[in-house]
């Protein structure tokens, strides 16, 4: 890519194969959902990052929803979860009448602050989602044990998060639930598409059917049962299988998708390092790095302002993102006052450089040249 040309934020990589992959879908008569795509698909989370049971779904928001229903969340019920994050880690729970809880995030990286959590547990408490912000890992062991304490459930917003692991444990394995997204906008991408995974086996045979409409109807095609019918709530959360079949191909590269994300991040990593200006992220010991985002931090909202305009007047394009929630329009009302500082930190100087597959390192390179001059 030519250094003079726009450089967007994000570019949906292709690897060659998802017309082939949904070709094959169309010719082999079953286009529908949890077909043969959608099943090697859900192997895949299940073999290389030990989930229990993954089912694809349309966007992991609706995995987040699916996570809400089967947790029975309904009104009066507390959920916690970090104020610095996407809008659908709360709406999935306000759409069941939850109320939410924010916390604020660390002050060393924007994931929530483990340490701030047990103060916000009460007795209607019924869930703590985690977001594992760029793809690192929460402190999750503190959070697990948490959980098991007050016997409340932990829900893994692993949306940034393939591929990524904690304590060697892959996120999305830990918690009793968790959401994967394939937006295109994250580093294994369907257009709109996610995963929901179970590391709970109470939750596997209800979220089946809550996925296909609340009917029995996975049972019925593995002939379990000879007919099928209307068990439970539920809706339509599976993708087809031209879907899945677009996933597949992605996921066959993963290890080479993730192999120049992360040289990308890395060159960006040592252009930042001699940079007085900004602050560079940081991925704690006990987790990894899956280069779904290079960000940097800049001194207050105006310095952030300009270093983003820097950019811009040579049409390179990096951004800024999440307001944070407890002061969004739709919540600043609902709040309960409490001040949560780091996470508006985060909201004013952080900044997301350009990451996607097509920009190579010699890209990078000439993007920084004479940047924060
Ligand atoms: C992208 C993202 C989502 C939403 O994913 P969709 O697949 O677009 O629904 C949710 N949470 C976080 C943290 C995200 O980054």
């Amino acid at each position: 890519m030519e250094v003079n040309t726009v450089i967007p934020f994000n570019k949906p990589y292709l690897t060659g194969n998802e017309t082939k992959y949904i070709e094959e879908a169309v010719a082999s008569g079953k286009i529908s959902g949890n077909g043969i795509f959608t099943q090697k698909c859900q192997h895949f989370f299940q073999e290389r990052y030990g989930i229990q049971k993954a089912l694809l779904t349309t966007s992991c928001t609706d995995a987040l929803e699916m996570c809400a229903i089967l947790l029975n969340i309904k009104e009066g019920d507390e959920v916690i979860m970090p104020s610095y994050t996407f809008v659908s880690t709360a709406n999935a729970f306000v759409l069941r009448g939850a109320k939410i809880v924010f916390a604020d995030s660390r002050t060393d990286q924007p994931n929530i602050d483990e340490n701030t959590l047990e103060d916000l547990i009460t007795s209607k408490t019924k869930a703590i989602v985690v977001v594992h912000y760029a793809g690192v890992a929460c402190e999750m062991d503190t959070i697990m044990a948490l959980a098991k304490k007050y016997g409340i459930y932990v829900v893994e917003d692993a949306a940034q998060a393939i591929e990524s692991f904690y304590k060697g444990k892959a996120l999305g394995s830990i918690g009793h639930l968790s959401a994967f997204s394939f937006h295109e906008t994250k580093n294994v991408i369907s257009g709109e598409g996610g995963l929901l995974g179970i590391n709970d086996e109470q939750f596997i045979e209800r979220a089946e059917i809550i996925w296909e409409k609340g009917t029995n109807r996975s049972a019925f095609f593995r002939g379990e049962i000879d007919k099928y019918g209307w068990v439970d709530v539920g809706s339509s959360f599976l993708p087809s299988e031209i879907i899945a079949a677009f996933l597949w191909a992605q996921l066959e590269n993963l290890d080479d998708i993730q192999q120049r994300r992360k040289e990308i991040w890395n060159t960006y990593y040592q252009f930042f390092k001699e940079e007085e200006k900004v602050s560079l992220p940081m991925v704690p010991d006990y987790a990894t790095n899956n280069a779904h985002m290079f960000y940097v931090l800049l001194a207050s909202l105006k310095k952030r302002n300009e270093f983003i305009s820097g950019y811009k007047e040579r049409a390179i394009n990096p951004v800024f993102h999440y307001v944070s929630l407890h002061s969004s329009p739709y919540f600043k009302d609902k709040h309960d006052g409490r001040k949560l500082p780091n996470c508006d930190k985060y909201a004013d100087t952080l900044v997301r450089m350009p990451l996607f597959y097509e920009l190579d390192q010699k890209c990078v390179l000439n993007i920084n040249s004479d940047s924060l001059k």
